[in-house]
């Protein structure tokens, strides 16, 4: 059966929003984003279906009182509270895969209204057109701080060396038809990376710049630990390219040993007594050092390969307040 071909002219949108401690924003996102779905719908472009579910991440706040409270105001609106906090790529996913059955497409787009909502027209024509994934990039840093933009330019720089591929300044703001929820869905591993792994799926995509906006209301939740946890797992998940470097380095030290042997062997031979004590010192420090990160890195692969090997669910499931078509509540995935 395939939903996409039979809808592509007036699909059932999706809207997922996670939502981690975001009590400060979430009634006016909300708002925002029912009066552009609403827009949407009334101008033919999508489904008077379509929906808008928050992920409610395990706030500590009154993030989920709060969309309680609106979920049972506006059918638009729904819930699923995960049971504890999984991170923004596993709360995007739980999402997903909730909406999975339901949509004919998805749109993740974070919960501070940073991203242009009115590039959905755009998103929406694109998939029209055939596209299976559009990317949201963002047009420029503006409205980051220094210490933001510089570490967000080193991690896609990096990225790119270490081999993993991700589309530049695109952060999980992005239209997924539901044949790319299907093929997620047989996706099993552990450490998942989104942005990574849907271009790696190979279905037609396009690209939609937007305007980032300064956040509505609330603090950033991705903390600069959060964010270079996000940039390591984003090469390891991907690529083994650190660990041939690793091997290319290791082979580079040998190099030099020889070099270095060769050396002190013609000295000895011509009577020359050279004092290494330095030398010997800063040989040790760096191949010592070098040796230490390598086995660092070494361990990040086995720590991932322990992780799924665990095969643990990426998100428990607290609750689902679900509004069918109908409007009549579903409380699908509640004994998950
Ligand atoms: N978020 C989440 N779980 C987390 C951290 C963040 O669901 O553990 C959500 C957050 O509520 C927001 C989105 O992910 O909707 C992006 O986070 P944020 O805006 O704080 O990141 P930034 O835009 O500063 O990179
Ligand atoms: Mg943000």
């Amino acid at each position: 059966m395939d939903k996409t071909s039979e809808n592509r002219d007036h699909p059932v949108l999706v809207l997922v929003v996670p939502c981690y401690n975001e009590e400060a924003v979430i009634e006016k996102t909300a708002g925002v984003l029912a009066g552009k779905l609403e827009r949407l719908a009334s101008a033919g472009a999508i489904s008077a279906d379509s929906r808008i579910l928050f992920v409610d991440d395990g706030s500590k706040d009154d993030t989920f009182d709060i969309l309680y409270r609106l979920s049972g105001q506006d059918p638009v609106c729904s819930v699923l509270k995960l049971a504890g906090n999984s991170g923004h790529q596993n709360a995007i996913l739980a999402g997903m895969m909730t909406a999975k059955d339901y949509a004919d497409i998805v749109v993740t787009i974070d919960a501070d209204l940073q991203q242009d909502i009115e590039v959905l027209d755009d998103f929406i024509a694109k998939y029209k057109e055939g596209c299976e994934v559009v990317y949201g990039v963002r047009n420029d840093r503006n409205s980051d701080g220094l210490l933001k933009k510089a570490t967000a330019t080193m991690y896609y720089r990096l990225m790119r060396v270490m081999g993993s591929s991700v589309i530049p300044n695109h952060a999980d703001y992005r239209l997924v038809s539901s044949k790319v929820l299907g093929a997620l869905a047989e996706y099993s591993e552990v450490n998942l990376f989104l942005r990574g792994l849907i271009p790696t799926m190979g279905f037609t995509s396009d690209i939609v710049y937007f305007d980032v906006k300064e956040r509505e209301a609330g603090t950033s939740k991705y903390t600069l630990r959060k964010m270079m946890r996000l940039a390591a797992d984003g090469i390891t998940s991907f690529s083994a390219r650190p660990l041939h470097l690793i091997g290319a380095a290791g082979g580079l030290v040998i190099l030099w040993g020889i070099i270095m042997f060769i050396i002190t062997l013609v000295d000895w031979i011509k009577g020359r007594n050279v004092p290494g004590y330095t030398t010997l010192l800063t040989v040790i420090l760096i191949v010592g050092g070098a040796i230490l990160f390598s086995l660092g890195v070494i361990g990040e692969y086995i720590a991932k390969v322990y992780m799924e090997t665990k095969r643990r669910p990426l998100y428990i499931i607290d609750s689902v307040i679900w509004h069918g078509p109908s409007g009549a509540t579903d409380d699908k995935g509640k004994e998950q």
